[in-house]
């Protein structure tokens, strides 16, 4: 049977390179990157190798990139690690309603220990309101921590403006708010340069681009003031303790120098073509996502998109050029998904850390999209190598898959 992996935005697979880059790490260079000797030696001089490519990437300094154990971590230890070492100046962050778990739940966390949290709401589009956002800001506040690119339906915040809002309210007020950016989903896929962007703290992945799981980075710009939430020792600049994972960080590094915007750019087609044939061969769904200039359908009076059209022509814009994120009307999202692998292809209904949660995507109600009708999503990513033929096979299966759910549904 053929496989089609349209799953990448919850992994990737390995790149052979990199796996090639990591393998002499496990077995012959197996110092301890601590260790004074000549075996640890060597292992450190990849560790710091690796972190400079990490660095240059993103614009930041050698000393500024704090390996973790993936994202979560870096998320959980920017956002405790703020505002346990800032206490005395304010107990206040800014965050959006359509953050990654690994944000909204150490959020909630905190608002159990008195950290006031402001959840900005999104418009049909996924987009944050800069407005809102320059008018949620106040003497008390730490942080602003806003996703780059979501990783349900690829829609990328205005970081730029984000940053110059903050700078400015900085400027006029003589604080320090800092600005945090999960930036996982975006990281190799859009330029990113934290010192242009105004980005003091960001948190990236491995195994969203083609590197290992279980290695990951925050950024922390010199000068932020940040606890540590784990106790043992004085490694990552002190910031993160425990012996450094050297053939991980070696596969990140090699990532990060092999992939960039244009490894991606001929999704720009296929995710165009993937729009067309939806539009074309499933009757009642819609694009979750931006619009561009034209084509966008009206909101209703409610302010939610109308459903029964093509809702948006995200084609170009401020999306991710892997992501798809459609609502089928009168399908079943699960259903459709486990169908679809039943035919050897893999997609999602949104986020993997909430896919065993039958909720439908908190991501899409933010955006106005009905309950019901989020419960009928799925979310398409593809990966650098993925090709048209394989969305003709996902189309033409998705056609016979939803006609049969269609039938099966009794409110149609
Ligand atoms: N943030 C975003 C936007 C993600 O997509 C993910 C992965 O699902 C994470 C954080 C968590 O990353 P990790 O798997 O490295 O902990």
């Amino acid at each position: 049977m053929k496989r089609i992996y349209f799953d990448n935005a919850a992994t990737t697979q390995v790149d052979r390179r990199v796996f090639s880059a990591m393998k002499p790490y496990f077995c012959d260079i197996y110092g301890n990157a601590s260790s004074l000797h000549s075996f640890g030696l060597a292992s450190k001089k990849a560790l710091e190798d690796a972190r400079e490519k990490v660095a240059t990437k993103i614009g930041a300094k050698h000393n500024e990139i704090i390996f973790t154990s993936g994202a979560t971590e870096a998320d959980n230890l920017v956002l405790r690690g703020v505002v346990y070492k800032n206490a005395g100046t304010g107990n206040h962050i800014v965050t959006t309603e359509i953050e990654h778990p690994a944000i909204l739940e150490t959020c909630r966390f905190l608002e159990t220990q008195g950290t006031r949290v402001t959840y900005l709401g999104v418009d049909k589009n996924g987009l944050i309101s800069l407005d809102e956002l320059e008018k949620s800001l106040g003497p008390k506040t730490l942080l602003v921590s806003i996703i780059f690119a979501n990783n349900e339906t690829g829609v990328i915040q205005p970081i730029k403006g984000i940053g110059r809002i903050i700078k400015k309210y900085n400027k006029k007020n003589s604080t320090k708010i800092y600005f945090h950016t999960d930036a996982v989903q975006a990281f190799t896929k859009i330029d990113i340069d934290v010192e242009k962007m105004n980005i003091d703290l960001m948190s990236l992945s491995a195994h969203k681009v083609y590197g290992p799981k279980g290695i990951g980075a925050l950024y922390v710009k010199n000068g932020t003031q940040i606890e540590k939430i784990t106790h043992g020792g004085h490694h990552e600049y002190n910031f993160r303790p425990g012996t450094e994972n050297t053939a991980s960080a070696v596969g990140f590094g090699k990532t990060s120098e092999l992939f960039e915007p244009a490894s991606y750019k001929k999704l720009e087609n296929i995710r165009k073509y993937l729009i067309k044939k939806l539009k074309k061969d499933i009757s009642d769904c819609y694009i979750n996502g931006p619009s561009t200039s034209s084509g966008q359908a009206p909101s209703t009076s409610s302010g939610q998109a109308p459903s029964t059209s093509l809702r948006t022509s995200p084609e170009t814009g401020n999306v991710l050029n892997s992501i798809v994120n459609v609502t089928i009307k009168g399908a079943e999202g699960e259903s459709m998904m486990l169908l679809l692998d039943k035919e050897g292809i893999s997609v999602s209904t949104g986020s993997a850390c909430a896919s065993s949660s039958l909720e439908p995507s908190y991501v899409l109600q933010a955006m106005g999209v009905p309950k019901e009708e989020a419960h009928g999503s799925l979310r398409i990513s593809m990966g650098k190598d993925s090709k048209k033929d394989e969305i003709d096979y996902f189309i033409y299966h998705l056609k016979i898959i939803v006609a049969k759910l269609r039938k099966l549904n009794p409110l149609i």
